[in-house]
């Protein structure tokens, strides 16, 4: 059994009980080693077999868990934030349905919900955006002409963008053609949970030369809405004349 786990954002007490339990217990692991903690690693036996993917061709690591296959062993691969999002786990899935091999995936904490807390956040702010959209800067990676950066900035929801500090000179401008003001607040959110941590607070004009001050290229996350003011209205969940399921109001 090959299992999916996902890492967390970056500090080690981030990952899941149950991904640490499978970490104890693998008999292989390969982990995404320009992006996972390599403290993680200390969860693992000493005769477990380690790779790191940063080296690795898909073919690879997939002839990696044919080879090691045996019904009982425990296999881990280890993706860094939640594997759902841009981690490539479906092609590998894909190749493991050919060798007939199975998996399960134990989610984790994605880099976009550390970043969140790292700023003390709330992305959903009742009258300021009910939408997170994640996305990415189209780089060597095609992105769908309908998911192009001023198309998703027309919503003017709340915005997350992976992989995207390496373009972000462009950037501005295709915020700001899509319907953001220039003086939206935006953020970058550096490592996020871990120790080198660095946030940098900014609008969407200022963005390209608020990463170049602090030298940011890479392990970033944009941050980009107006969830980053203070302005908004309270939730109705916690309003006293607000009545639902589990509690009547208290005044009207
Ligand atoms: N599956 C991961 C994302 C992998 S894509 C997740 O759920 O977080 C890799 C990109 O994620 C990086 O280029 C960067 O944009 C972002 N990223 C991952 N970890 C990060 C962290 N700790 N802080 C900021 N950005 C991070």
């Amino acid at each position: 059994m090959v299992y999916f786990i996902g890492a967390g954002p970056g500090a080690v007490d981030l990952i899941t009980v149950k991904g640490a339990e499978l970490l104890k217990k693998a008999d292989v692991i390969i982990y995404a080693g320009s992006l996972v903690n390599p403290e993680l690693l200390n969860y693992a036996k000493k005769d477990c077999k380690i790779f790191n993917s940063a080296t690795m061709t898909l073919e690879e690591v997939i002839d990696v868990f044919v080879s090691e296959y045996m019904s009982e062993k425990i296999m881990v691969r280890l993706h860094t934030g939640d594997p759902s999002i841009y981690g490539a786990i479906k092609e590998q899935m894909d190749l493991l349905d050919e060798n007939k091999i199975e998996y399960s995936v134990v989610p984790g904490v994605s880099s976009f919900c550390g970043a969140a807390a790292a700023l003390n956040v709330e992305y959903t702010l009742p009258n300021v955006s009910q939408t997170v959209i994640l996305s990415r800067m189209e780089g060597r990676t095609p992105v769908p002409a309908d998911e192009e950066i001023a198309k998703l900035a027309s919503h003017k929801a709340s915005m997350v963008l992976f992989l995207t500090s390496s373009l972000i000179e462009q950037l501005s401008v295709k915020l700001i053609d899509g319907g953001y003001t220039a003086d939206t607040p935006a953020a970058i959110v550096y490592k996020a949970t871990w120790p080198d941590q660095k946030i940098i607070k900014t609008t969407v004009s200022q963005l390209a030369e608020s990463a170049k001050e602090n030298n940011i290229t890479k392990t970033a996350l944009i941050l980009i809405g107006d969830f980053l003011s203070s302005e908004y209205d309270r939730s109705k969940l916690y309003d006293k004349t607000f009545t639902h399921e589990f509690r009547k109001a208290k005044e009207s």
